[in-house]
């Protein structure tokens, strides 16, 4: 198979009948496991998910996941506020959010932006944080950029966390810069493949992220389109993500250059991948063989695809799920044989592992007002 970002040779890692789209929930037990496959490009530094059954539309129809709100987002804000004010007039902007989820990012992005002309939200979810947006309740796609005059439209472009999720990622970064003026920025945002191997974080491969990039794949992508890459920071954001600056190339050369040293880190990293991968299932495996029973507490979508991996037999061990999205209250995630219930029904005394341990800190203060214990879950990386 050759890579769809780059051409090149993709080499198989991991095959699975235990696939599952972790965000989608559903009224009744259903058998929703399928086929996938994890293929590495060590061109363009990038992990495709291969499946036979998913479209897009089939992912996002009744998507539960909504931005919490928390301050991990700071970073990335202020990023974008220096990036605005070396780059461009920080004022009378044209703005434009891509899968901006409920709207959260932008609005706190919004009030240190003055006298903005159009914004512009974009995504299947309503965004109930900001009022006065242009809420376009679509994809993105090239058909959209036409319809709705998105073509050079826009000053900033934003687009975070969702780019990994299009099938056609190709057409997808196409769209997108196609939407900023030649001068503009575009502000990308993803997790980051070398965290996600250092950090052996591989619930990031669930299915609904088609891809995981790095920033040698995003190098690679812009080359494609005439972007730079400009600026570059580091985030803590899904246990080590990557917030990029773009913009059209001009007479200047890119500022960004990877050091040997990461470059070389991130080709050992795809080298052993399957070893890493498959040690993190064993290790998770070996933690879940000392208990009979447990609760999971924060159905995020990677511990729901990470215990399917490990089968059913380890899926039935989980005979309490808690998670605080209305969304998903009552409803079945894919895989499991139980409802997912709220916060109120965690039982005392019970041990939970937790499925979002980016939040540790905010579930053990609940852990101690609702008294139940936590289990050491951190190295099943379920962030
Ligand atoms: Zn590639």
């Amino acid at each position: 198979m050759s890579c769809k970002i780059c051409g090149n040779k993709t080499n198989l890692f991991f095959e699975s009948s235990n696939g599952v789209i972790p965000n989608k929930y559903y009224d009744k037990k259903t058998n929703s496991n399928f086929n996938f496959s994890l293929n590495t490009c060590s061109f363009c530094c990038s992990v495709e998910t291969k499946t036979s059954m998913m479209s897009d539309s089939q992912i996002f129809d009744s998507y539960t996941y909504r931005s919490p709100n928390t301050n991990m987002d700071l970073n990335s804000i202020n990023f974008i506020l220096e990036n605005l004010q070396n780059h461009l007039e920080n004022s009378n902007l044209n703005i434009c959010e891509v899968g901006g989820n409920n709207g959260l990012f932008l609005s706190k992005l919004l009030p240190s932006i003055p006298n903005k002309k159009r914004v512009c939200h974009i995504d299947k979810i309503f965004p109930k944080y900001i009022d006065k947006v242009e809420h376009i309740d679509n994809f993105l796609d090239s058909d959209l950029v036409d319809f709705y005059e998105l073509n050079k439209a826009f000053d900033l472009v934003i687009a975070r966390h969702c780019m990994a999720h299009n099938e056609d990622i190709i057409a997808f970064w196409g769209s997108l810069f196609s939407m900023v003026t030649d001068d503009g920025l575009i502000y990308v945002e993803l997790a980051d493949l070398r965290k996600t191997i250092i950090n052996q974080d591989f619930g990031q491969f669930y299915p609904e992220h088609r891809y995981s990039l790095s920033n040698r794949t995003i190098r690679v992508i812009a080359e494609i389109f005439s972007f730079n890459v400009i600026s570059f920071k580091e985030l803590e954001i899904h246990n080590g993500s990557i917030g990029v600056i773009l913009k059209k190339v001009s007479n200047k050369n890119s500022v960004f250059c990877e050091d040997t040293e990461t470059e070389l880190e991130l080709n050992k990293g795809i080298e052993n991948i399957e070893t890493n991968f498959d040690n993190w299932l064993q290790r998770i495996k070996h933690s879940f063989d000392n208990f009979e029973s447990i609760g999971l507490w924060g159905a995020s979508a990677k511990a729901v695809f990470t215990l399917n991996l490990l089968g059913e037999n380890y899926l039935e061990k989980i005979t309490t799920l808690i998670d605080n999205t209305p969304e998903k209250f009552s409803k079945y995630p894919p895989g499991f044989k139980i409802r997912c219930l709220n916060e109120y029904s965690l039982l005392k005394e019970r041990n939970y592992i937790i499925g979002a341990p980016n939040y540790m800190e905010i579930f053990k203060d609940k852990a101690r007002k609702f008294d139940v214990n936590i289990l050491n879950t951190y190295d099943f990386s379920l962030n």
